[in-house]
């Protein structure tokens, strides 16, 4: 057994949860992150079932559920008149189908618990202010090269340094992902500052012709976590009253709720622009793959990115048998074959939901909410049934 540790590159969602999986199963692990401190991302995130499995196998699913809330439903909005285009029931017929519930999580809390985990095994370390520049696989063991000139050696190397990867750019070379051209803005507030009409008892999107905007209560209701998420059309600033240039076009016809919710954010703050990339077949590299969104990142639509990153960790630690030998490769290829499906699918249909789906105008929105009107709950819960029922870990061979 190669005594080097696994070396973990970025100390996100994805990588606290390798480090975690890994350490449960005995391997000494190395964890770099490039940040000042570790799991300090705010905002909130919403967890499907099928991530509990995985929850559930590391022993922290009850530590995630004390400080998540179970909303009623996910619903979606129509941004003219508010009318209900699908309702997705999250409570007990949602648990009886899933058998896990759905929750959404303040994004700190969520990894304190898996750092707090981490924290008590003594073969994970973790290192902050450790900027990873690149790497070398030596055959029997890699090296890691840091930014301000240190070097740690490892047995394998795992990048879960996300959507711009210095690992996979090493390795595959391809460049920047690709840009939507939309802008997310985010923002939390005290619920008690909330003071119009709109439902905070649930996951709500509005959507509509070239945005969307996502809202839920996290923390028993203390705080309102709004995502807006707008077309970037460069449109000169216009007398209007809209928040922003680029809403200028479908900011009168915005339902009143939508109004007071662009009016809680500062859209004037440099917002993130929305990227992904095509999924691929092959992550891995003799000791060197890759994990979350470093491996297959994905739009927003599903929320789904990290769910699948943890799903990843999970899968990648049940697979490794050891690190001697070419037994890594072996198990990383393993790995990828495992997963590279199921993630693909949820990139593509993230992006099928992005286009057909959420921002939609004109004909097209009306034949979408005639259609999405009708579906039964029974319905609705079998399109997502896919991902939702779980991900199925492998063997080892
Ligand atoms: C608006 C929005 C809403 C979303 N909502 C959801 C949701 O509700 N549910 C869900 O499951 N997903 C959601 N996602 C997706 C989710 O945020 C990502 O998929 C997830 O955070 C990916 O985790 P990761 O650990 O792979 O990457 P990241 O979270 O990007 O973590 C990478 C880490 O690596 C570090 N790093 C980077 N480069 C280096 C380096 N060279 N050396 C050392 N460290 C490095 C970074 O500092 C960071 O800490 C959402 C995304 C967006 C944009």
């Amino acid at each position: 057994m190669n005594k080097l540790p696994i070396i973990v590159v970025g100390g996100g969602l994805g990588g606290a949860m390798a480090a975690l999986a890994l350490g449960k199963k005995g391997f000494d692990v190395l964890l770099l992150e490039e940040g000042e401190e570790f799991g300090v991302i705010g905002y909130g995130i919403q967890l499907g079932p099928n991530v509990f499995w995985m929850l559930d196998r590391l022993g922290v699913s009850e530590a995630v559920l004390a400080k998540a809330l179970r909303p009623k439903s996910l619903v979606m909005y129509d941004w003219i008149d508010g009318g209900v285009i699908t309702r997705i029931p999250t409570g007990d017929s949602f648990v009886r189908r899933f058998k896990k519930p759905y929750v959404v999580i303040h994004r700190v809390d969520l990894h304190g618990v898996l750092l707090d985990a981490c924290r008590a095994l003594p073969n994970v370390q973790m290192i902050a202010k450790t900027e990873v520049k690149s790497f070398e696989d030596l055959g029997d063991r890699v090296r890691v090269d840091i930014a301000d000139g240190r070097k740690y050696e490892g047995a394998a190397l795992i990048g879960a340094d996300g959507i711009r990867s210095t690992i996979r750019q090493q390795m595959t070379n391809e460049g920047p992902p690709r840009s939507l051209g939309y802008v997310a803005h985010r923002t939390i507030v005290p619920m008690s500052e909330v003071n119009f009409d709109v439902d905070t008892d649930n996951v709500v999107m509005w959507s509509g012709d070239g945005f969307h905007i996502v809202h839920y209560p996290l923390r028993e209701h203390s705080l309102f976590n709004v995502v807006t998420v707008f077309k970037t059309l460069d449109m000169a600033p216009t007398d209007t009253d809209s928040p922003h240039p680029d809403l200028a076009r479908v900011y009168r016809d915005s339902h009143p709720t939508m109004k007071k919710l662009w009016g809680m954010m500062d859209l004037s703050r440099r917002g993130w622009v929305s990227h992904d990339r095509d999924p691929i077949r092959h992550w891995s590299r003799g000791r060197v793959t890759l994990l979350g969104d470093a491996a297959h990142p994905t739009l927003q639509s599903l929320a789904q990115g990290a769910c699948m990153a943890i799903e990843d960790a999970v899968c990648l630690a049940e697979l490794l048998h050891d690190t001697s030998g070419d037994r890594v490769d072996q198990s990383f290829r393993q790995y990828v074959n495992a997963r590279y499906l199921r993630t693909a699918r949820v990139q593509y249909e993230s992006r099928y939901l992005w286009d057909n789906y959420y921002h939609l105008g004109g004909i097209e929105r009306e034949v979408m909410r005639d259609t999405w009107e009708k579906k039964t709950e029974e319905q609705v819960f079998d399109c997502i049934a896919w991902l939702y029922d779980g991900f199925k870990l492998p063997q080892r061979a």
